[in-house]
């Protein structure tokens, strides 16, 4: 049922007119997985592979999940991928607020239709959605509820494509995502994650860098 309701959706954003970019993509690119899905990973925008394909994180970052994924013993196909907009941004600049806002409605359609467990969010850009003001450096890596689902904020794998230190970083909180899926209330405020891990500005500050740092997600993958 919620496979063919995607299904439909899928279609629909197809023709979609809503915001400038519908002006410039090849097409759109929806999202790929199954439904209902326990993880439900969200990034920023499609590059020009996925512009290309269709397809979500595919090249070298598509790569990576993947293999953040296995880590935490987790497949492709047992995740729902999806961006926060679904065209491509001509010359993989930043999504900008309106066109944020134009497809809002699409991915909440899609998270009602998933029914995630774990919402993960791969970058700033889709952290912002859920954590307005907040710095991927002080909250990766810990899980808070928002409006009854739990949201796990990560850093995007383009940015550990060009920073290799955090690489390692993205290992390790994909491989918190099987204890947080078996005890799901096991979610961890913000404020502990900072207390427990250092002096928090000079720690966000230098995250909040090298996320920056990183050209945007799935861009230069070219
Ligand atoms: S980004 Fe979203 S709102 Fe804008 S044209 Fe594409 S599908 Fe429509």
């Amino acid at each position: 049922m919620a496979v063919r309701e995607l299904t439909a959706l899928c279609e629909e954003i197809a023709d979609c007119p809503n915001c400038a970019l519908a002006r410039t993509r090849t097409q759109t690119v929806p999202g790929t997985g199954p439904a209902p899905a326990d993880v439900m990973c969200i990034g920023e925008a499609p590059g020009a592979r996925e512009d290309a394909t269709g397809e979500p994180f595919v090249g070298p970052a598509g790569r990576l999940l993947d293999e953040l994924l296995a880590s935490a013993g987790l497949s492709r196909e047992q995740v729902y991928i999806a961006n926060i907009v679904k065209c491509r941004p001509p010359g993989n600049r930043d999504p900008q607020p309106e066109e944020v806002a134009a497809c809002r409605g699409y991915l909440e359609r899609q998270i009602a239709l998933v029914d995630p467990k774990v919402i993960v969010t791969l970058g700033r850009f889709s952290m912002a959605a859920w954590f307005p003001g907040e710095s991927i450096g002080r909250i990766h890596g810990r899980a808070r509820r928002v409006e009854g689902r739990l949201v796990m904020p990560m850093y995007h794998p383009a940015a550990a494509l060009h920073r290799g230190d955090l690489r390692p970083v993205l290992v390790a909180d994909f491989q918190k995502l099987p204890a947080l899926l078996a005890s799901p209330d096991a979610e961890a405020p913000f404020a502990e994650a900072a207390e427990a891990a250092g002096p928090a500005p000079a720690r966000a500050e230098a995250a909040e860098a090298a996320e920056a740092a990183a050209p945007p997600p799935q861009a230069p993958l070219l």
